[in-house]
């Protein structure tokens, strides 16, 4: 395919306004990698590769989309193929149109949608410099928050994500300098740097409420 030889990649636009985007990425194996073209649009995520190296997920096929700036990642509900093993997981490296994918999927996956990337959400209505912890070592960054979602903005790799209040399971305090932040993904627990006081606290929380219609507005 003459994308092939494209260093960059593409984004078409139909006359009905469904965007595809098709780029360039290896497929990470065990040991190796094999290189194709995948295509992203609205009947799903294609790729074209080494034979028998090709696969096409429909939208409503994709347990969970993981999207960074450098990878993709399609799980499926395709069972493991040992007992206790995790469904199956397909990982794609390259240079990924990340933003432009995230805007496109987003109303279509909800929250199997995991964006591992900082992204504007709405205007930042306040934000705070946090650590995350976590068992593997945990990262430092800040937590944003907009007006339509929450953004953690770390230098660390593959750490930072981006999650609408829609997304957002459950938001929780245990003090000032605690907040719990719950997705499908994963439980995300931050070490505040700076103290959150009660009322900016309960703002926050009365809106992520009100976003997941648990509670009227
Ligand atoms: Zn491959």
């Amino acid at each position: 395919m003459a994308l092939c030889q494209k260093a960059g990649w593409l984004i078409l636009a139909s006359a009905l306004a469904v965007h595809a985007a098709e780029f360039p990425v290896r497929h990470a194996h065990w040991r190796k990698a094999c290189a194709g073209i995948m295509t992203v649009d609205a009947a799903g995520v294609r790729f074209a590769g080494p034979a028998p190296h090709a696969w096409a997920w429909k939208l409503e096929d994709i347990q969970q989309l993981e999207l960074a700036p450098d990878f993709i990642r399609v799980v499926t509900y395709e069972s493991g193929r040992l007992p206790l093993e995790p469904d199956r997981g397909y990982t794609f490296t390259g240079r990924i149109p990340a933003a432009e994918l995230a805007a496109a999927l987003a109303p279509r996956m909800d929250r199997r949608l995991v964006l591992e990337m900082a992204q504007p959400i709405g205007a930042y209505a306040w934000s705070v410099p946090v650590k995350q912890l976590s068992r593997n070592g945990g990262s430092q960054g800040t937590l944003a928050f907009g007006a339509e979602g929450v953004a953690y903005r770390t230098p660390a790799r593959d750490r930072s994500r981006t999650w609408r209040y829609a997304d957002i399971q459950t938001f929780s305090s245990a003090g000032a300098f605690e907040l719990s932040i719950v997705t499908r993904e994963k439980d995300f627990h931050f070490q505040l740097k700076q103290p959150i006081d009660e009322a900016r606290y309960n703002q926050l929380w009365l809106q992520i409420e009100q976003k997941n219609r648990r509670i009227e507005p």
